[in-house]
């Protein structure tokens, strides 16, 4: 059994897949540091867990979104360097300095605040500085660059800041063809020439995520930044599958049946009816639902694995449970469904779920809820 007796469902996370995962990565990017991103609860995998795993792996970096989640690591007792790079006015600026913490800078009103951050600490901040190369989120327009770098460099010279990385993100490196690659890359370097004449020494110049990592070795640099390649699924699908890139998916996802009953046919199914029992048949409910992440647009399309089937979810998602046809097969409640996990024991995977459901496999896993009980191996 996959779920403990006591539990209505379970995301059992593979740390032995994640820190074999970490290993391949490295093997594709070997002469580059290694960051292990571990925001949105390391993709709904568990942040700490995930965190300590990928560090007896190799990882010299942990990376998260938010100032929180790398305070959280640290408060986890999570040692080394720890990156965020979600700057909101007013954040935890000053925790950061004192917990050792590497923020990312984009313009110059976010340096003043860490720079005053860092007199209040009475400590240097450290400080990587994020160019927009094209993606158009957040990381200075190429226009401002040069001033924020100057501004940074002058920084270091008065002792506040130590700008100790440089750094973009990709906005189309899952297509490998798309001519903003190439683009990305020119003024990724332009960006890196301009902090040298500023006089800036970054330890490390980063922009690749798993796409990057997996597929542009001219992207590694001197660090790569995977996320969901960490997880084992294949950051581009179009090119194969995970293992056609040495990874190993590490969550699987299960219930156990909480009701299993005979209907007769005609019999409506779930909110609005939208699936209707074309015959007598054996219906299974599955206790996991919107709530648990399991997403309304599953309804008459989600694949799960029940008494050795693929079974298709019949009518409407609802908050916390679902229901599936088991025609002329029998089940007890309390015997297993998986919905997703790595595949081998013929189960569907995240990316069968994230195709049945219009997204990415990213969005299927990150989304599982804080109901289900992670339970690690
Ligand atoms: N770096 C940054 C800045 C990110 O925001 C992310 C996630 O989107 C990653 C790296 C990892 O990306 P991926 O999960 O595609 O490897």
């Amino acid at each position: 059994p996959l779920i403990p007796p006591s539990l209505r469902a379970t995301a059992l996370i593979d740390l032995a897949a994640l820190r074999s995962n970490v290993a391949a990565l490295r093997a594709h990017a070997p002469g580059a540091a290694f960051m292990a991103v571990v925001k949105a609860d390391a993709y709904g995998h568990g942040m700490v867990e995930c965190a300590r795993a990928a560090r007896q792996a190799g990882a010299e970096w942990l990376g998260a979104a938010t100032p929180q989640e790398a305070l959280a690591l640290r408060e986890a007792g999570l040692p080394g360097r720890i990156l965020c790079w979600l700057w909101t006015p007013g954040g935890p600026w000053r925790e950061c300095v004192e917990a050792g913490i590497d923020v990312t800078v984009s313009a110059r009103w976010a340096l003043d605040e860490v720079v005053a951050a860092a007199r209040a600490a009475d400590r240097p901040a450290r400080v990587q500085l994020k160019i927009d190369t094209g993606l158009g989120r957040n990381g200075a327009q190429p226009a401002d660059w040069p001033d924020l770098t100057r501004a940074a460099r002058a920084a270091e010279r008065e002792g506040t800041v130590r700008v100790t990385g440089v750094w973009s993100h990709f906005s189309c490196a899952d297509e490998p063809d798309h001519p903003s690659i190439a683009r990305e890359l020119t003024a990724f370097r332009t960006a890196l020439a301009q902090a040298a004449d500023a006089g800036l020494e970054p330890e490390v110049r980063h922009l690749a995520n798993s796409p990057g990592t997996l597929t542009l070795p001219e992207a590694h640099f001197d660090m790569v930044r995977p996320g969901v390649a960490m997880y084992g699924i294949s950051p581009v699908p179009r090119l194969g599958g995970p293992a056609d890139f040495g990874l190993r998916p590490v969550m699987t996802l299960a219930a156990r049946l909480a009701s299993v009953k005979r209907v007769p046919g005609g019999h409506g199914v779930s909110y609005g009816h939208l699936y209707v029992t074309p015959g007598e048949t054996t219906l299974a409910l599955v206790p996991l639902g919107y709530a648990d992440g399991v997403p309304r647009h599953a309804s008459g399309t989600g694949p799960v694995l029940v008494a050795g089937k693929w079974r298709t979810v019949a009518g409407r998602v609802a908050m916390d449970q679902f229901v599936v046809d088991l025609g002329g097969d029998g089940a007890a409640p309390g015997d297993e469904a998986v919905l997703f996990g790595p595949g081998d024991a013929g189960e569907p995977t995240a990316e069968d779920w994230a195709r049945a459901c219009g997204t990415i496999a990213y969005e299927i896993v990150t989304r599982i809820g804080a109901r289900v009980p992670r339970v690690y191996s």
